[in-house]
């Protein structure tokens, strides 16, 4: 997937950056003064995560509403992943002082697949559920309830006061994105692409307080 950014320059000029996938950006130079320009991504457990919020509000912003909302989708899905893999990288390491193969990797990544899509199916453990029992102890909604910082951002969903946080992501954004991407659904609203957009940054913000109460500060 290609991600394009545009920055402006210490002389206001807009500077376009472009990439492939998870790959840096190249240095360019500034078509205006000439002044070479850089691009560093933030810091974070999955660049490819806030690559895909940075272009789901970009589809928001040019009226690509259904895409918008199935790429803020995977942006929660890439992280929650990059989040587990990390965990699983840590222990590996500390138990056998080296990195896992690409081949424990995917496996990792495939047993994670098979629980579905947020909440998972009924009965069964989903990802949200799994990854963060093993990084913090507690289930999804026990560690909403117990994060000062992800009470804050449920807060700004009213609609979601008394409900499990995990089934209201659950049935708010991915149940949105199923539609979209399992059924062809390809009406989305302004509103609903809007609305999808802040569920996905919000569960991402979520997830990085779960690598924080784990890892510390990053
Ligand atoms: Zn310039």
């Amino acid at each position: 997937m290609k991600f394009t950014y545009k920055i402006p320059c210490a002389c206001g000029y807009k500077v376009l950056f472009s990439t492939h996938g998870d790959g840096p950006f190249p240095e360019v130079v500034c078509g205006e003064c000439g002044s070479p320009a850089h691009l560093m991504d933030p810091l974070s457990v999955s660049v490819t995560a806030e690559r895909l919020l940075y272009r789901s509000n970009a589809g928001l912003e040019s009226g690509d509403y259904s895409l918008s909302i199935v790429i803020g989708t995977m942006a929660v899905e890439s992280f929650l992943t990059r989040l587990f893999l990390k965990l699983k990288r840590m222990d590996t390491y500390a138990t056998t002082l080296s990195v896992p193969t690409r081949d424990q990797e995917e496996e990792w990544k495939r047993k994670l697949r098979e629980r579905g899509g947020f909440a998972g199916r009924e009965g069964s453990v989903g990802p949200a559920d799994f990854v963060s029992n093993a990084i913090t102890g507690m289930t999804f909604d026990e560690f909403v309830a117990n994060n000062t910082v992800a009470q804050r951002i449920m807060a700004t969903f009213p609609d979601a006061a008394n409900q499990s946080a995990k089934h209201y992501f659950q049935k708010e954004l991915f149940r949105r994105r199923n539609r979209i991407a399992h059924w062809g659904y390809v009406n989305s609203t302004e509103e609903e692409a809007q609305r999808c957009h802040t569920l996905a940054v919000a569960i991402v913000s979520i997830l990085r307080e779960m690598d924080r109460f784990k890892y510390g500060a990053s």
